[in-house]
């Protein structure tokens, strides 16, 4: 059997959750050998998301783990101000490393973990890429970082640099969708997670730099010419008609 890619999502409660969510667990229903980690921003796993998964007919785990306050970015904040997703991210990766860490059998390290947000836009092809890494591998993502796509430059079959807007001298100037690791990596280095106090721009370096090195970084997606991956976010929907309703007591509860 291929090696399992173990994909880990954070998620939070807003409007458009179970539409994200929807469209995700349909992309990953074409891909096998997924296990889904879905992470949500809560206190406690809420009965929307237990039901989604029960229904979505992937292998999953789902997990919790509630962003501390001083951490969460409030209504109004610019995105940038703090990292979002840091800490269930890093929830997953302490699961990953609890359930694999005694092995269950010769297959049991063998596999790969992909950090995907729940409203980026993913094609099927990008697993196929994926499935292969050995420490790291690094592709192009579409539309983020105010460019059309970012990119690592590759020479030779090495990355020798990346094609960003912002700080290009950042230990690793890539967006989360733009890499995966192996599980034999994240076991390796237990120490590796993201950092959730770090300054924007920063948090996939601070994984990464307890992983990997720029040298040993494994281009995908022909040499990193092709985007598989949008750095897609979704409108947040206006509620104004409803918030009417609701004050001439006439809103619907679901
Ligand atoms: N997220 C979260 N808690 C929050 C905000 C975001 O768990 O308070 C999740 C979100 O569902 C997504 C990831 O963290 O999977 C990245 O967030 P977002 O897509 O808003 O970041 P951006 O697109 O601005 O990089
Ligand atoms: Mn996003």
């Amino acid at each position: 059997t291929p090696p399992t890619i173990f994909v880990i999502t954070p998620t939070y409660s807003r409007f458009v959750q179970k539409a994200e969510l929807t469209r995700l667990s349909q992309t990953f229903l074409h891909v096998p050998q997924l296990h889904w980690v879905l992470v949500e921003d809560s206190p406690h796993k809420t009965p929307l998301v237990a039901g989604l998964l029960a229904d979505s007919g992937l292998a999953y785990t789902h997990l919790h783990t509630a962003t501390p306050k001083e951490r969460k970015l409030q209504d109004g904040d610019p995105s940038w101000l703090k990292p979002r997703g840091a800490e269930q991210r890093n929830e997953g990766l302490r699961w990953l490393r609890e359930d694999r860490r005694a092995p269950q059998g010769a297959d049991s390290q063998q596999g790969v973990v992909y950090f995907a947000d729940d409203d980026n836009t993913y094609s099927i092809q990008l697993f196929q890429e994926m499935r292969g890494t050995q420490r790291v591998s690094v592709w192009p993502v579409g539309l983020v970082g105010g460019m059309r796509y970012e990119r690592p430059v590759v020479e030779g079959g090495k990355v020798v640099r990346f094609h960003t807007g912002w700080r290009p001298s950042r230990p690793f100037p890539l967006d989360m969708a733009g890499f995966a690791v192996s599980l034999k990596a994240v076991l390796a280095n237990q120490d590796a997670c993201f950092d959730g106090n770090a300054p924007m721009g920063f948090l996939e370096s601070s994984f990464l730099q307890g992983v990997v090195t720029m040298e040993e970084l494994e281009p995908r997606a022909d040499n990193c010419s092709k985007v598989l991956v949008w750095h897609t976010r979704t409108e947040k929907p206006k509620m104004k008609r409803e918030e009417a309703l609701q004050a001439q007591g006439l809103g619907s509860d679901n």
